[in-house]
């Protein structure tokens, strides 16, 4: 069995190209930094890699990490610039064994060390958009928070080993230094070959709060399918926060386990893509239903049209 899931309609086309990897009998490691390389080197994607929106300065600062869900090898990079391919920086420094997160400057110099490619990753499409905001938030006093999303795949190969990968330009108007969840280890991300894996989008400050990937990961462990797992530790810890804090931020998270199983739990409005060799690839959204549960339908084509 093989399979992959990855997080909003962005990551569609890498879907695709992860699954002629898997399908292939190709090592799940690269499945998933093919699927993430796909959504950071497309231009018109606002919240990842090559396009994406900048912080408050007007830098774009990149956060991305990998796993090896066999060894549990990870690598990760926050604050990264000027470099194309933040995931494939990740997956290397996975292999270290000391100074496997690296941040700013030093995470950048790591890179151009290494021979990763170097890139201005600020586009004028979203240096206009940057500009446009700043002129809004002195007008109206705008929250300058907004438009976000991270990439994540988790994918199984017909080795039954698993592994699972982030990127993200983290929230638009972002203070400089910020980073979110998907940079970080148990929050943005997790995975276990002997159990499966998770990864999360939304607000990395209410994300860090309840390490939601390696809970759903643990609650798979316990015997939990993908789907019962992730809504029990999202609609669990959304409701937690509303009690002890009085609010939640937007969240969803997508698993899959071992035998390419899968599941997804949200408090918004999302879109994923998975394929398995059971199931073509294929577009799904996601919303909160009753009672702690998750409504999943296929996409449609006036939705893809909009
Ligand atoms: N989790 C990301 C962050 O907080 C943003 C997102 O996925 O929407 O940086």
């Amino acid at each position: 069995m093989w399979g992959t899931i990855a997080t909003w309609r962005m990551a569609h086309d890498g879907v695709i190209a992860a699954k002629d990897i898997l399908a292939g009998n190709g090592d799940c490691k690269d499945a998933v930094e093919t699927a993430i390389r796909k959504v950071e080197d497309y231009p018109y994607y606002k919240s990842v890699g090559f396009g994406g929106l900048p912080n408050e300065r007007g830098i774009v600062e990149l956060d991305a990490a990998f796993m090896d869900g066999d060894t549990f090898q990870i690598g990760a990079v926050a604050g990264i610039t000027d470099i194309a391919n933040p995931i494939a920086v990740a997956r290397k420094l996975s292999l270290d064994t000391f100074n496997s997160f690296r941040v700013g400057q030093g995470a950048t110099e790591y890179a151009v060390l290494e021979g990763f490619e170097r890139k201005n990753m600020l586009t004028p499409r979203a240096k206009k958009i940057w500009e446009k905001r700043l002129a809004e938030i002195a007008d109206k006093k705008l929250n300058p928070y907004d438009g976000h999303d991270t990439v994540c795949a988790v994918a199984l190969d017909q080795k039954q080993s698993m592994a699972v990968g982030t990127s993200s330009s983290g929230l638009f108007m972002k203070k400089s230094g910020r980073v979110g969840d998907s940079p970080l280890s148990g929050s943005g991300f997790y995975a276990d070959s002997a159990i499966g894996g998770a990864a999360a989008t939304g607000l990395g400050e209410d994300l860090m709060k309840g390490c939601l990937s390696y809970e759903i990961v643990r609650l798979m462990g316990d015997g939990h399918t993908p789907q019962a797992a992730c809504d029990r530790a999202v609609y669990g810890f959304d409701q937690q926060l509303r009690n002890r804090l009085g609010k939640a931020g937007a969240f969803s998270l997508i698993a899959m386990n071992n035998q390419g199983a899968w599941g997804v739990a949200t408090n918004v409005e999302f879109t994923f893509s998975v394929a398995t060799e059971r199931q073509a690839p294929s577009i799904f959204m996601a919303t909160p239903g009753p009672n702690q549960t998750t409504v999943i339908e296929p996409i449609t084509q006036e939705w893809l049209d909009a």
